[in-house]
Protein backbone atom coordinates (compact mmCIF):
# COMPACT_ATOMS: atom_id res chain seq x y z
CA UNK A 1 0.00 0.00 0.00
CA UNK A 2 1.20 3.45 -1.15
CA UNK A 3 2.38 5.84 2.02
CA UNK A 4 1.94 8.80 -0.36
CA UNK A 5 -0.42 11.35 1.13
CA UNK A 6 -1.57 14.76 -0.76
CA UNK A 7 0.70 16.48 1.14
CA UNK A 8 3.94 14.60 -0.12
CA UNK A 9 4.34 17.05 -2.72
CA UNK A 10 7.87 18.32 -2.51
CA UNK A 11 9.22 16.84 -5.17
CA UNK A 12 5.92 17.27 -8.14
CA UNK A 13 7.05 19.31 -11.36
CA UNK A 14 3.79 20.79 -11.36
CA UNK A 15 3.69 22.50 -7.71
CA UNK A 16 7.45 23.17 -8.46
CA UNK A 17 5.86 26.05 -10.57
CA UNK A 18 2.12 26.18 -9.38
CA UNK A 19 3.60 26.69 -5.75
CA UNK A 20 7.02 27.54 -5.78
CA UNK A 21 7.90 29.70 -8.13
CA UNK A 22 9.39 27.42 -10.90
CA UNK A 23 9.02 28.29 -14.62
CA UNK A 24 5.54 27.76 -15.57
CA UNK A 25 4.81 25.96 -19.18
CA UNK A 26 3.30 27.48 -22.33
CA UNK A 27 -0.26 28.25 -21.22
CA UNK A 28 -3.09 27.86 -22.77
CA UNK A 29 -5.56 28.40 -19.99
CA UNK A 30 -5.75 29.68 -16.06
CA UNK A 31 -8.26 30.15 -13.75
CA UNK A 32 -8.21 30.39 -10.02
CA UNK A 33 -8.64 26.08 -9.83
CA UNK A 34 -7.45 24.88 -12.86
CA UNK A 35 -4.21 25.19 -15.33
CA UNK A 36 -3.84 24.18 -19.05
CA UNK A 37 -0.17 24.27 -20.39
CA UNK A 38 1.08 22.25 -23.82
CA UNK A 39 2.83 19.25 -22.95
CA UNK A 40 6.69 19.60 -22.81
CA UNK A 41 6.91 16.08 -24.43
CA UNK A 42 3.97 15.93 -26.73
CA UNK A 43 2.24 12.97 -28.20
CA UNK A 44 0.90 15.43 -31.49
CA UNK A 45 1.37 18.98 -32.18
CA UNK A 46 -1.31 20.58 -29.78
CA UNK A 47 -1.01 18.58 -26.58
CA UNK A 48 -2.04 19.72 -23.96
CA UNK A 49 -2.71 18.70 -20.26
CA UNK A 50 -5.31 20.61 -17.96
CA UNK A 51 -3.67 20.39 -14.11
CA UNK A 52 -5.66 20.64 -10.66
CA UNK A 53 -4.30 23.12 -8.95
CA UNK A 54 -4.63 21.61 -5.44
CA UNK A 55 -2.16 18.65 -5.46
CA UNK A 56 -4.57 15.81 -5.87
CA UNK A 57 -2.37 12.59 -5.74
CA UNK A 58 -4.81 10.57 -7.31
CA UNK A 59 -8.27 10.63 -9.42
CA UNK A 60 -10.25 9.52 -6.09
CA UNK A 61 -8.84 12.31 -4.01
CA UNK A 62 -10.39 15.15 -6.43
CA UNK A 63 -13.06 17.39 -4.85
CA UNK A 64 -16.15 16.97 -6.73
CA UNK A 65 -16.30 20.97 -7.79
CA UNK A 66 -13.02 21.03 -8.91
CA UNK A 67 -14.42 17.80 -10.63
CA UNK A 68 -16.88 19.47 -11.83
CA UNK A 69 -14.61 22.46 -12.82
CA UNK A 70 -12.72 19.99 -14.78
CA UNK A 71 -15.29 18.34 -16.64
CA UNK A 72 -16.21 21.71 -17.84
CA UNK A 73 -13.27 22.98 -19.01
CA UNK A 74 -12.37 19.88 -20.93
CA UNK A 75 -14.98 20.46 -24.25
CA UNK A 76 -13.48 23.92 -24.26
CA UNK A 77 -9.49 23.10 -24.74
CA UNK A 78 -10.97 19.92 -27.02
CA UNK A 79 -12.84 22.05 -29.03
CA UNK A 80 -10.12 24.84 -29.37
CA UNK A 81 -7.63 22.37 -30.32
CA UNK A 82 -10.12 20.87 -32.71
CA UNK A 83 -10.57 24.51 -34.39
CA UNK A 84 -7.06 25.39 -34.18
CA UNK A 85 -5.11 22.85 -35.10
CA UNK A 86 -7.28 20.88 -37.31
CA UNK A 87 -7.30 17.33 -35.20
CA UNK A 88 -10.00 15.04 -36.05
CA UNK A 89 -10.49 14.14 -32.53
CA UNK A 90 -8.95 14.84 -29.27
CA UNK A 91 -8.08 12.02 -26.91
CA UNK A 92 -8.34 11.87 -23.13
CA UNK A 93 -5.80 10.38 -20.90
CA UNK A 94 -5.54 10.66 -16.94
CA UNK A 95 -2.49 8.51 -15.73
CA UNK A 96 -0.88 10.94 -12.71
CA UNK A 97 1.90 7.76 -12.04
CA UNK A 98 5.19 9.56 -13.18
CA UNK A 99 3.48 12.93 -12.22
CA UNK A 100 1.17 12.26 -8.92
CA UNK A 101 -0.25 15.15 -9.33
CA UNK A 102 -3.99 14.68 -10.90
CA UNK A 103 -4.08 15.79 -14.68
CA UNK A 104 -5.96 15.61 -17.77
CA UNK A 105 -4.00 14.48 -20.80
CA UNK A 106 -5.63 15.72 -24.31
CA UNK A 107 -4.21 14.97 -27.65
CA UNK A 108 -4.80 15.84 -30.71
CA UNK A 109 -5.70 12.93 -33.45
CA UNK A 110 -5.22 14.41 -36.43
CA UNK A 111 -5.69 12.33 -40.13
CA UNK A 112 -2.21 11.16 -40.21
CA UNK A 113 -2.08 10.11 -36.88
CA UNK A 114 -2.07 6.38 -35.41
CA UNK A 115 -5.65 5.39 -33.38
CA UNK A 116 -6.49 4.36 -30.29
CA UNK A 117 -4.24 3.21 -27.72
CA UNK A 118 -1.12 3.04 -30.31
CA UNK A 119 -1.87 6.69 -30.06
CA UNK A 120 -0.89 7.14 -26.65
CA UNK A 121 1.41 4.70 -26.19
CA UNK A 122 3.20 5.96 -28.58
CA UNK A 123 6.53 8.23 -29.16
CA UNK A 124 7.03 11.64 -28.21
CA UNK A 125 7.45 14.85 -30.29
CA UNK A 126 9.54 17.73 -29.52
CA UNK A 127 7.38 21.18 -28.87
CA UNK A 128 7.21 23.00 -31.53
CA UNK A 129 6.13 26.07 -32.87
CA UNK A 130 4.65 27.21 -28.94
CA UNK A 131 3.80 30.84 -29.80
CA UNK A 132 1.65 30.29 -32.94
CA UNK A 133 -0.06 27.33 -31.34
CA UNK A 134 -0.41 29.06 -28.27
CA UNK A 135 -1.96 32.19 -30.24
CA UNK A 136 -4.27 29.94 -32.53
CA UNK A 137 -5.49 27.79 -28.88
CA UNK A 138 -6.05 31.58 -27.46
CA UNK A 139 -8.23 33.20 -30.47
CA UNK A 140 -10.25 30.19 -29.97
CA UNK A 141 -10.91 30.28 -26.06
CA UNK A 142 -11.26 33.84 -26.54
CA UNK A 143 -13.90 33.30 -29.96
CA UNK A 144 -15.57 31.04 -27.48
CA UNK A 145 -15.83 33.15 -24.41
CA UNK A 146 -17.18 36.08 -26.58
CA UNK A 147 -20.11 33.50 -27.73
CA UNK A 148 -20.82 32.30 -24.32
CA UNK A 149 -21.88 36.02 -23.15
ZN1 LIG B 1 1.70 18.80 -7.17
Amino acid sequence: MSTETPETNADCPFCEWLIRGGAKPPTVYEDEYLVATLCDVPITPGHTQIIFKTHYHELAAVDPDDSARMGSLMPLISGAIKNALGAEMVYVACIAEMVRHVHFHLVPRYVSSVKGFDLLAGPRIPLERVEETLAALHEQLHTKSKQSI
